[in-house]
């Protein structure tokens, strides 16, 4: 990859105030690509790791449950930029019950978050791309994508759902210079998975790194966590010209999770 392969794009990231959207982002700005950056809680650390690479960056805080905050993202986005040339769809939030037990809002919440916001401002960014004939829509799936586990039906529904999305997208898109990808993370170390293992220490009496060891062990072969930045190095090959007929792929980066 040159440098700076990514100047004069826009690369929108839903959910990047911290975690792998905050890592995709700065991979995305270290290759000179303006950022369009969304999410909850301090938004302004964030901003200025983004904008020490050199880019503009523009923060706004849509929550992704609400498709009229999302119609203003991405309004605000096009208007700052002129258009989204690669959207990441990376917001998410996980909840953990039987199916019995599942509280109602909260499986409202994670298939609002997690899928139907992709479909919003997917369907919004696209005419834009089309004109151009260029674009990236690339959605963080994850592992359960793929397979499922117990106690986490609605994000299991989820990430299989978007998965297929990504797959009718890159369809509809096939013969222009569109592509619609997902990545499938295993165990990646953000504060979404810190608090799973917060949960199973404190159920079992163990240390963070008991709990971490645990979790690991139980899924992910290699023993290792996946890291932002190599979610992000993925991410920018996926832009790269070599990605152009990579399409409707489900890409995991799983330390062997999915292949076992
Ligand atoms: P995280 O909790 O660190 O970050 C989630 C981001 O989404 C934050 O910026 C948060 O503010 C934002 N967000 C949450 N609710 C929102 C809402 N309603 N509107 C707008 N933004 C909202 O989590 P993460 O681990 O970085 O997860 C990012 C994505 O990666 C999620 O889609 C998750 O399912 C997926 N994923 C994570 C892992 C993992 O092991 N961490 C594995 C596979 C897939």
């Amino acid at each position: 990859m040159t440098a700076r392969s990514l100047h004069g794009k826009t690369a929108l990231v839903t959910g990047s105030t911290s975690g792998i959207g905050l890592g995709i982002a700065l991979s995305l700005a270290r290759q000179g690509a303006n950022i369009v950056l969304n999410g909850f809680g301090d938004a302004e650390g964030p901003k200025a790791e983004v904008a020490a690479h050199g880019v503009e960056v523009l923060y706004h805080g849509a929550d992704m449950r609400q498709p009229a905050e999302i119609d203003d993202l991405m309004t605000q986005a096009a208007a700052t930029f002129g258009r989204v040339d690669i959207l990441v769809n990376n917001a998410g939030i996980q909840h953990v019950a039987n199916v019995e037990d599942f509280p109602v809002d909260k499986w409202d919440a994670v298939i609002a978050i997690n899928l139907t916001s992709a479909f919003h401002t997917t369907r919004l960014a696209m005419p834009a791309m089309k004109a151009a004939n260029w674009g990236r829509i690339i959605n963080i799936a994850s592992a359960h994508g793929l397979v499922a586990s117990a106690q986490k039906s609605a994000y299991v529904a989820s990430k299989h759902g978007i998965v297929g999305f990504t797959k009718a997208v890159a369809l509809e898109t096939a013969t222009t210079g569109v592509t619609s990808n997902a990545i499938c993370p295993g165990w990646v170390l953000t504060p979404l998975v810190q608090k799973q293992v917060d949960a199973r220490a404190a159920a079992k009496g163990q240390t963070n790194d008991q709990a971490k060891n645990e979790l690991l062990g139980e899924k992910q072969p290699s023993l290792q966590f996946t890291t932002p930045e190599e979610l992000g190095e993925l991410a920018v090959f996926l832009c790269s010209p070599a990605a152009n007929n990579v399409r409707g792929v489900a890409w995991q980066v799983d330390g062997g999770w999915t292949a076992q």
